[in-house]
């Protein structure tokens, strides 16, 4: 019989390419789009599978809601990829992330126990919970320090999932997963802010790109590396919890370097602090500047993930470098923001 594979979040970054994954291997894939009025469905269609993909309301808010798409889907498995994923707004809207983050996955957990406890659960867990890092590089066992409401809620979320494994005998494994970039990125975040913002420079419709903190280092990989982690995850005989990053990391400032260069832009670094600037060689104008706006009030400065559990268990390894990451997402930025600028 065909498997079923329920994919919470599928609208986002993660659940497009995972649902091309699933897809591609013949499973059914029922996804959940949370209710909005504007349609949003531009990565499944860039992946060109939003025909192929079930969309059912969802939202982690309602358990009601929930338990009637569990009961109704009857999936094999589950993954939790909806979230409210971004740091910065998780400062302003700390009620609400922690509603979404932290209790969403225990409501899913919940109905999961009641409806369905054979079915296999994927939470998206997150090398944030590292945050003000306690070791270097970060493995599993490394202790968490949470360093922002996202962060925290994640925690919760990943105790949970640990807590319904252990105690009802759940497959509910989480992948604490470091930071996984695509053009199909959200543009909040900071890598494809760079690659919007430096193809839209390289074509002339925008001056300046203003940044935050160019120290903090990241390690950076591809995403659809990152799903087929969380496939493999729950394809094992027994839940557990990996770390999926590449063992490289980065400083925000060298990725810009390597966008830039794809963007054919040569640039030429001055000052420091928040009068950093960043000047473009050819023509001299400012490209770069800092606005201590983009400042977090608590920031995780380093992250580094070692995946050698992932590779040994899973026989999961990345395939894109950083450099090459950089170049396939300035492409397509600078390819969307040619002639019509309609980028997403
Ligand atoms: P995205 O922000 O691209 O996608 C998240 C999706 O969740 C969006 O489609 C969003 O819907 C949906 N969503 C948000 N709130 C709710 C809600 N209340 N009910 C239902 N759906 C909701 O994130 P990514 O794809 O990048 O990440 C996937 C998961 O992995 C997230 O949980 C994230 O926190 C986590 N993660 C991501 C990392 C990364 O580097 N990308 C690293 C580690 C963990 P809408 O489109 O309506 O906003
Ligand atoms: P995060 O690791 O989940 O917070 O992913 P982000 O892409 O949002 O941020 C990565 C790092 O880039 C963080 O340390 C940010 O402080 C830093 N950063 C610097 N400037 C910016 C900016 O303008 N926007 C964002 N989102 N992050 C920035």
């Amino acid at each position: 019989m065909t498997e079923t594979v329920f994919i919470t979040g599928v609208l986002g970054q993660d659940g497009a390419y995972l649902a091309e994954q699933m897809l591609k291997q013949g499973k059914r894939v029922v996804g959940g789009v949370r209710r909005s009025s504007t349609a949003n469905d531009w990565r499944l269609r860039s992946l060109g599978v939003h025909d192929d993909v079930e969309l059912v309301d969802f939202e982690l808010l309602e358990y009601s809601l929930i338990h009637r798409l569990m009961d109704k889907i009857k999936p094999d498995r589950v993954f939790n990829l909806a979230a409210q994923s971004f740091v910065g707004a998780s400062f302003e809207q700390p009620l609400f992330t922690s509603d979404v983050d932290a209790m969403g996955p225990l409501r899913i957990l919940e109905v999961m126990r009641a409806v369905n406890p054979d079915a296999r659960f994927y939470q998206a867990s997150t090398s944030e919970l590292y945050g003000k890092v306690m070791e270097t590089p970060q493995t599993e066992t490394t202790p968490f320090y949470p360093r922002s409401p996202y962060a925290v809620a994640k925690a919760f979320a990943h105790y949970m999932t640990r807590n319904y494994r252990e105690a009802y005998g759940m497959h509910a494994s989480s992948g604490i997963l470091f930071n996984h970039e695509s053009p199909l990125r959200g543009q909040e975040f900071v890598t494809r802010k760079i690659t919007l913002g430096l193809a839209r420079i390289a074509n002339g419709t925008q001056d300046v790109l203003e940044l935050g903190n160019m120290d903090a280092k990241r390690d950076w990989g591809h995403a659809r590396d990152y799903v087929a982690g969380m496939a493999l995850m729950t394809e094992q005989d027994e839940a557990d919890e990996y770390v999926l990053a590449t063992g490289v990391t980065t400083p925000v400032r060298d990725f810009i370097d390597m966008a830039a260069k794809a963007a054919d832009l040569d640039l030429e670094w001055n000052g420091e602090g928040v009068d950093e600037t960043a000047r473009d060689r050819k023509s001299g104008k400012v490209l770069i500047q800092v606005n201590p706006a983009f400042f977090r009030p608590t920031e995780v400065e380093l992250l580094l993930g070692d995946p050698t559990k992932a590779r040994e268990k899973l026989g999961w390894t990345p395939t894109t470098t950083i450099a090459e990451l950089a170049a396939e997402m300035t492409e397509a930025d600078l390819r969307r923001t040619r002639e019509t600028d309609v980028a997403f």
